[in-house]
């Protein structure tokens, strides 16, 4: 694989409802497409899509490291399987977590058609090309008990529920509500976003007690408080922001911490990813590959990370799609579905919509 050539689109997608991010509340999210045409006119395509308040970096200066760093990938002679990534790793050292996912998105895709496989089995030629998605439910207890049912009833077998925004005592009143309405048999995990301190997050562990809850994202404002967390509540911790922030293989042996929640966009790419994921192996925690609202591209490539990198059977955490209002892509693919058919998912399978985006 020799990248020739580069095509940059810019793109702007609504979202459906004001999503809460951290404690921010957004209602759309930009991002930029790339697309690496190799020496055989292939066609590789990357999302990069900084999401303010997670991601370190803007997407105006995401804009200007791609644009830096496009010469470095242009005429390089790359592996043609999944070890391309790696080759380029010093060609994309100074970019930034969502630039370094774009490109490597991109060049894996190319090695994918090079090899005639689905993305995922670049690394992983064993995994099934079925992949569970856990539900997103966020919003007020109107809505959540309502939508909890009908992702029940579409056949999610996980949902994660958004918490912090309201007082605990209000969250835990939310949590046994959707609790109850998904019944045994679908898991529930939680997701405070470091909304809450020491104290509000153990009186919200007392109220929930008995709840029966996977885990809980990131339940105290400072991650050194997990273990305290942990102690008093009894409840299971799943590291999020936390693992962007200084050494992950310290922060994983932290006590109470059950999994890690792995955004390839703002971790650094699919290779930085993939270390947090074998670090988080070898301490026995759950993997969870997870999105930050990029577009169908960005999100068929977080399947078949997921895939490749994620714990089997663990639905991954994707269910962004539906806060989504349109996408790049069409046909829309089928990405507000419980279950995905990675084979079915390929950039080969559908067109990017140019009326949407403006060339850069
Ligand atoms: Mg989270």
């Amino acid at each position: 694989v020799i990248p020739e050539r580069l095509e940059v689109y810019r793109y702007k997608l609504a979202l459906l409802e004001h999503v809460r991010v951290g404690h921010d509340t957004r209602t759309s999210h930009p991002g930029l497409l790339v697309c690496v045409v190799d020496e055989h006119g292939r066609r590789g395509w990357g999302d990069i899509a900084p999401l303010m308040g997670y991601s370190s970096e803007t997407l105006p200066e995401a804009e200007d490291v791609l644009k830096a760093t496009w010469p470095r990938l242009l005429g390089l002679r790359l592996p043609d399987d999944g070890t391309c990534i790696q080759a380029v790793q010093l060609a994309l050292a100074a970019a930034p977590a969502s630039v370094r996912f774009g490109f490597e998105t991109a060049l894996a895709g190319i090695a994918a058609q090079a090899q005639d496989v689905p993305l995922y089995r670049l690394w992983q030629g064993t995994a099934p090309s079925t992949l569970p998605i856990a539900g997103l439910l966020q919003g007020p207890l109107e809505s959540v008990v309502p939508e909890a049912l009908r992702l029940k009833e579409t056949g999610f077998v996980a949902v994660k529920l958004k918490v912090g925004a309201a007082t605990p005592a209000e969250d835990a009143a939310r949590v046994r509500e959707v609790s109850l309405a998904l019944g045994p048999s679908v898991e529930l995990r939680l997701d405070a976003n470091r909304a809450w301190s020491l104290a509000d997050a153990v009186r919200f562990g007392e109220l929930v007690q008995g709840v029966p809850l996977a885990f809980i994202e990131e339940p105290v404002a400072q991650p050194l408080d997990i273990p305290e967390f942990h102690g008093k509540s009894g409840l299971n911790v799943a590291l999020d922001e936390t693992l962007g922030e200084g050494p992950f293989e310290d922060w994983i042996q932290l006590a109470g911490i059950a999994a890690v929640v792995i955004k390839p966009t703002v971790l650094g790419g699919i290779v930085a990813a993939g270390r947090v994921a074998e670090a988080a192996r070898r301490t026995g925690l759950r993997i969870i590959v997870s999105s930050a609202y990029e577009s169908g591209v960005g999100l068929m490539a977080l399947g078949h990370i997921a895939a490749a990198l994620g714990t089997e059977g663990t639905a991954a955490g994707l269910g962004t799609y539906r806060w989504i209002d349109g996408d790049v892509v069409s046909p829309k693919p089928p990405l507000d579905q419980p279950m995905w058919r990675l084979d079915r998912l390929s950039m080969q399978q559908f067109r990017v919509d140019r009326g949407m985006m403006l060339d850069v």
